[in-house]
């Protein structure tokens, strides 16, 4: 059998770096683009860098997509490259646009002319469900995006379904709800807690400042989520599908939990601003929240229905929440060590 080729743009993230493991491991080569940076940004991909293709392209421009596509022939094209940080998009709304719904097409008008037998991915999001229209989400669940982020997710899904229509190209899209891991972004509230419960425990920090403790997200595993991806685009025809676990959790409980791991049992006091997070064993506040960190819109109940995946792909999560948080937190508290040394 002749060696498959893949090429994922946003390799240096989260996810693509969890993709391109599990298509080695698949036995595929694999190619990523990169965007120039005056410092190395590889950190998430280091340990398979001699396994792997980096070519220098940008999806805000076509020309490096087209060069990026030629030499590398790809069978399946993964595009997670994004702006992918929901509050940085009311800060940066047009970037947000170019990178996130423009680069799309982009990247589809590229394989349309260079490759159009490959078989393409688009990183949708739940965050086009945002005021959510039905819970739980699916498929056929009307869009409603709260955020420049949302909005240009949205066009890059139904740009993604109008290329596969307008020119019969093999392309899907996967609506993934939250997913994280030990590589998650430190911005993300996941990552933030656990990096910043490590801290605590060093003696780095004093406490964790955080935005709605109230917030529900539907969290799984990037690691089980990128499996889904491949899955996809390896059916007999293109489709569209949800990714999630089905459960929903409070930003509360993740601290909760993260905490608990950590050897702190936290209680809650007061409510909205005031609300604090308090060490039951000593009375020292751990968590203190910030309005700082609130949204000028959030997002209502996203909880995801991944039926279709789950019976059309064979899809399904092998990593449940509490053991997502644990992985995250002992992640931090070594890293942490290993820094204090
Ligand atoms: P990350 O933020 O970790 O990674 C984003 C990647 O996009 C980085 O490699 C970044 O490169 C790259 N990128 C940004 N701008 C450009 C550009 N102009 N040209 C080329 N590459 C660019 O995101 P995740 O890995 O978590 O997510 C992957 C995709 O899935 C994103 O599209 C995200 O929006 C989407 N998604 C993620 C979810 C999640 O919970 N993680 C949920 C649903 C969808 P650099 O390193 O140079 O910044
Ligand atoms: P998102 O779902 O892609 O926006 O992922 P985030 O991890 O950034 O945010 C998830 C939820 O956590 C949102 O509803 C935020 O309002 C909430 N949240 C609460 N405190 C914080 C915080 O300090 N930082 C972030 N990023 N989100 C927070």
């Amino acid at each position: 059998m002749t060696m498959k080729t893949a090429l994922i743009t946003g390799i240096t993230g989260q996810d693509g770096s969890y993709l391109a493991e599990c298509l080695l491991g698949e036995g595929y080569r694999v190619y990523g683009i990169v965007r120039r940076t005056s410092t190395p940004n590889t950190g998430r991909i280091s340990h398979i860098l001699d396994q792997i293709s980096l070519i220098n392209a940008d999806l805000l421009d076509q020309s490096s997509l087209i060069k990026a596509l030629e030499l590398a022939h790809p069978d399946e094209i993964y595009n997670l490259g994004a702006q992918s940080f929901v509050p940085a998009s009311w800060d940066e709304p047009t970037l947000t646009g170019e990178f996130t719904a423009m680069g799309v097409t982009r990247i589809l008008e590229a394989m349309r002319q260079v490759c159009p037998g490959a078989h393409f991915y688009q990183a949708s999001s739940s965050e086009m469900f945002g005021k959510v229209m039905e819970v739980p989400q699916t498929e056929t669940t009307p869009l409603y995006p709260r955020s420049p982020y949302g909005v240009a997710k949205v066009y890059g899904h139904w740009i993604t379904i109008n290329y596969r229509e307008s020119y019969d190209l093999f392309a899907c899209s996967g609506i993934l709800f939250n997913h994280e891991s030990p590589r998650r972004g430190f911005e993300f509230v996941t990552r933030k807690i656990t990096s910043n419960v490590a801290k605590i425990k060093s003696g780095c920090l004093d406490h964790l400042e955080i935005g709605n403790l109230s917030s529900k997200r539907d969290w799984g595993y990037a690691g089980d989520y990128v499996k889904a991806m491949h899955l996809m685009l390896n059916q007999e025809k293109p489709d569209d599908y949800v990714i999630a676990t089905g459960e929903t959790h409070e930003v509360r409980e993740f601290c909760d939990i993260a905490f608990d791991i950590a050897g702190y049992k936290l209680s809650w006091e007061g409510d909205g601003l005031n609300e604090k997070g308090i060490d039951r064993r000593t009375g020292k506040v751990l968590v203190s929240v910030n309005k700082q960190w609130y949204r000028p819109a959030e997002v209502d109940l996203l909880i995801g229905n991944s039926q279709k995946a789950r019976t059309a792909l064979g899809w399904k999560p092998s990593v449940d929440f509490h053991q997502l948080v644990e992985m995250m937190v002992e992640n931090d508290l070594r890293e942490e060590a290993h820094i204090a040394l």
